[in-house]
This record gives C-alpha cells, sequence and structure tokens, in this order.
C-alpha cells in the first residue's frame, strides 16, 4: 500500500497495525499479557494484641489486622480469587536482636495458623526479616554502639535462620527472606531442612532495591529506622548488573523464586531476570507505587481502575510471573468483572 503525498512523493506504509486494534474483540485475540488473579499476592499487616481493622493513613483502603479479623479477611480474598497473601507482622514489643520474628506464638505465626484454619488451600507467604521487630528497626542485629554501628551480616544469619523455620513449623508454604544479607537465602535453606521443612519454599527477595518509594510501608509496618538508612545492605537504585549477581547468588543458595522490588521503577530488571533465569519471578509493587496511585486518583487526576490494571500488567508484560500488590484483591474483582462483560 503506498500514499502519495502532496509533495507528489508516494510514501509506503509497511504496517497496518490498526488492523487487528479495530474492535474489542481483535485486541482481546491478540492480547499478549493476561493477568489472572491468581497470579496476584495481597500483602496484609498483622497487628498484635488489636482487634478488627485499623486503616493505614499514607494507604487508602489497606489496614493493620487484628487476628480476630483473619477468618473474614480470608473469606474476601477467597471471594476475590486472591489465593495468595504475604504476611508482615506488627509486634507488642521490640528488642535489639528482634526476638518477636522467631517467637514460636510471634504475631505472624498466630496469623498463619489463623488463615490456615480459615482457608486450608490458601498460599501463606511470610516475610523473613528482623526489621519489625528491631528496636533499632534494622533488618539484621547491630555490631558497635548506636552512633557509629554497622548491620552485623553474618551474626543476622543465625536469626534469620530461625524465623524462618519459624514461620514455616507454624504452617507457612513460602518464606520470603527480605534482609538482603549476603547468603541468607543459603542459611535458611539449611536451617529449613535441618529442620524438617524440605517443602517449604524460599521466595527470595533478590533484587531490593534501597528505594523511596517503601515510605508508605513503614508507617504501615512501624519499622522506620531509628538512625541511619538501609543503603549499606539494600541496593543501589542506579545499579541493574548488581541486580542480577544477586540473582544469581540467590538461585546458587538454593532460591525456589526470586523477587524484584520495588516493581515500575524496576522492569528492565524484571525483563533481565526472565531472559536469564527459568524460576518464577515476583515483582512487588510497592507501598509508595500504591500511595501515589490513590493519591491521584483521589485528586481526580488519575483513573485509579486503569492506571491500577495498566501497571499491573506492565509488570507482567516485563515478565513477572507473580505480583505483589496492595490492590490485590481490588484488581481481582475488576478483572473478574472485565472478564465477564
Ligand atoms: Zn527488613
Amino acid at each position: 500500500m503506498s500514499l502519495t503525498l502532496e509533495t507528489g512523493n508516494t510514501l509506503r506504509i509497511a504496517l497496518r497495525g490498526r488492523r487487528l486494534r479495530r474492535t474489542r474483540a481483535l485486541r482481546g485475540l491478540v492480547r499478549e499479557t493476561r493477568l489472572h488473579p491468581e497470579m496476584l499476592v495481597q500483602p496484609i499487616f498483622l497487628q498484635a494484641g488489636a482487634s478488627g481493622r485499623e486503616p493505614i493513613g499514607a494507604m487508602p483502603g489497606q489496614d493493620r489486622l487484628g487476628l480476630d479479623a483473619l477468618p473474614e479477611e480470608a473469606t474476601r480474598l477467597r471471594t476475590a480469587g486472591v489465593r495468595s497473601v504475604l504476611l508482615f507482622g506488627l509486634p507488642s514489643s521490640k528488642d535489639t536482636i528482634g526476638s518477636g520474628a522467631w517467637a514460636a506464638d510471634g504475631i505472624v505465626q498466630a496469623g498463619i495458623r489463623a488463615l490456615r484454619a480459615a482457608d486450608r488451600e490458601l498460599v501463606i507467604i511470610a516475610d523473613v526479616c528482623l526489621c519489625e521487630y528491631t528496636s533499632h528497626g534494622h533488618c539484621g542485629v547491630l555490631a558497635g554502639s548506636d552512633e557509629d554501628a554497622t548491620i552485623d551480616n553474618d551474626r543476622s544469619l543465625e536469626l534469620l535462620g530461625r524465623t524462618a523455620v519459624s514461620l514455616a513449623e507454624a504452617g507457612a508454604d513460602i518464606v520470603a527472606p527480605s534482609a538482603m544479607m549476603d547468603g541468607q537465602v543459603a542459611v535458611i535453606r539449611a536451617a529449613l531442612d535441618e529442620a524438617g521443612q524440605a517443602q517449604t519454599a524460599i521466595l527470595a527477595y533478590a533484587a531490593k532495591h534501597a528505594s523511596a518509594f517503601y515510605g508508605p510501608f513503614r508507617e504501615a509496618a512501624d519499622s522506620a529506622p531509628a538512625f541511619g538508612d538501609r543503603r549499606s545492605y539494600q541496593m543501589d537504585p542506579a545499579n541493574g548488573r548488581e541486580a542480577l549477581r544477586e540473582i544469581d547468588a540467590d538461585l546458587a543458595e538454593g532460591a525456589d523464586m526470586i523477587m524484584i522490588k520495588p516493581a515500575l521503577p524496576s522492569l528492565d530488571l524484571v525483563a533481565g531476570a526472565r531472559a536469564r533465569t527459568t524460576v518464577p519471578i515476583a515483582a512487588y509493587q510497592v507501598s509508595g507505587e500504591y500511595a501515589a496511585i490513590c493519591a491521584a486518583a483521589t485528586n481526580g487526576w488519575l483513573d485509579r481502575r486503569a492506571v491500577a490494571l495498566e501497571s499491573l500488567v506492565a509488570i507482567a508484560r516485563a515478565g513477572a510471573d507473580i505480583i505483589v500488590t496492595y490492590f490485590g484483591a481490588e484488581a481481582a474483582a475488576w478483572l473478574r468483572e472485565d472478564a465477564t462483560q
């Protein structure tokens, strides 16, 4: 097909891409990426000593849940079609080593048992870190005094191993180490196997950037560091090749799946990981990504539903099989609505 321009020149149009965009059904026929509720993971914040739901200010629509709210939450997620949750805990007390993380009666351990009782088939993923349980808010234990304290990698490993075993014993299907301590996946795999928890899978937060997008989470999980920041263990957002090295290392240490976080700012890493490995890849659409969309939607500047679904499909298109998102149950409901239209 050629077109004669006013100048008399002829122009050949090689691609008539619009042919396949003409109708809704044609677009559906050739759609490359489809979201499904089963690929979404809903994060849940468990609050010790609380009952019911307490809204999280910086994350509209998200709550901290008391244990008594979990049966209803399990029903809500099942009805929406979301089959997986990622648990974080807010303990009633904290100490310097984060001992609440591996307490047999800890808030997440109790939450796992309550969710399992409510829904036997729910996939329960438990975050493995110390920052919600340490008085200083860092992801590992400290070496040195407050002023110039550093995070002691190797001493933290044993505690992360204990935490993972405790969560597995409570009934978690998957443990998700997020502390960014070197060697954490190997230590956790060995600890799980030794404790007879060989069936517990590891979803490694392999590439976790020190991102400003985590801001609202720190309010939600009450886990802001008391001093300093996390840049000595979380990755520099400027580094992509390093992220691939971290992914390689976690796979070599025995990770069953890997996670990339945050999601939209790291789509290149999701695509890079997809080209590199055959294991399932998860991406975490973090609190700030969620809050930004919510805030713009509340102001009438963006369409909440359209932007949320577009962001999720972009994450899937980049290569993520699993998306952890605060839109979980809501997005699943939208997808079901779309499917029946
Ligand atoms: Zn942490």
